[in-house]
């Protein structure tokens, strides 16, 4: 069934979190929280943060409490009901035949014995999320080579992210179903919820974020994203063909500098002009 809500669907760190060095214009949040207040907005949170972290950022940083939330770097779906958040089930059974029922665990024992791989904490796993922590001087190529052979035994369709955490000095694994990620999640999620592409935002900053800002859905990059980004973006769109999904926030909307939610909202009214006048007080 169609409805007409106005779904935002947006990354939370350094996009509506202002955890970054540039400045957020004292505005953006309670901005933010009026829209997110609106019968008709349905508010997305699409984050790598686990529930108790996204838990700990909604308070530590007064940001408004989501409808729906794809964590775990895309394994989970929350629905948030009267405070309450349940895993959805229906995108575990989407994601699930990757793994050919084998559950992180039991995946954990096939990679056993590797290359000083250390498992993160408990509360970092999931069903369908398995994470390492890997000493730094790891080179990734072979690591991942004799992974992905490992699993191709047992035909497990994987997505092996890795990435250095240079403030912790410490490489990092994830291993996840192939068909779990942001773009297919959202994408999930519209098509359950009957939601289109006319009535739905996504908003991001970084190099994660990249696969949705430039998939065709209008998407927007706030003002305080890395250079490279902007740059990689904006020539993905054009080669794409479809340049105007893709709006570069540069501040000046509502008097904002454009950063973190200035820029979501920024770009949001671009798309769904009708927001602007959700976002004043009254
Ligand atoms: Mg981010």
């Amino acid at each position: 069934m169609a409805n007409t809500e106005t779904v935002l669907c947006t990354d939370l760190d350094r996009t509506v979190i202002p955890n970054g060095v540039q400045p957020e214009s004292p505005e953006a949040r309670p901005r933010l929280r009026r829209f997110a207040a609106r019968p008709e907005s349905t508010l997305v949170y699409v984050t790598g943060r686990h529930k108790a972290l996204l838990e700990a950022a909604i308070r530590d940083y007064d940001l408004p409490i989501p409808d729906y939330a794809i964590g775990d770097v895309g394994t989970t779906i929350y629905q948030v009901m009267g405070g309450e958040w349940r895993p959805w089930r229906a995108w575990s059974d989407e994601i699930a035949p990757d793994w050919r029922g084998y559950d992180g665990e039991a995946i954990a024992g096939l990679l056993a014995n590797l290359d000083d791989l250390r498992l993160q904490e408990p509360e970092k796993q999931n069903d369908f999320k398995l994470s390492f922590y890997a000493p730094v001087g790891t080179r990734p190529e072979p690591l991942l080579a004799e992974i992905r052979e490992r699993l191709d035994r047992h035909r497990i369709r994987a997505s092996l992210i890795w990435s250095v955490d240079e403030a912790a000095d410490s490489g990092l694994l994830d291993v996840l179903p192939a068909a779990a990620n942001k773009l297919h999640a959202i994408r999930f999620l519209m098509r359950k919820k009957g939601f289109n592409e006319t009535q739905t935002v996504f908003s991001g900053d970084s190099g994660n974020d990249l696969e949705v800002l430039v998939s065709g859905l209008q998407a927007v990059l706030v003002r305080n994203a890395p250079d490279d980004i902007r740059e990689e973006a904006m020539e993905k769109v054009a080669m794409a063909g479809y340049p105007d999904r893709l709006y570069i926030a540069r501040g000046g909307f509502l008097g904002m500098n454009g950063n973190y939610a200035a820029g979501v909202l920024e770009g949001l009214a671009h798309f769904l002009p009708h927001v602007a006048e959700w976002l004043e007080p009254g």
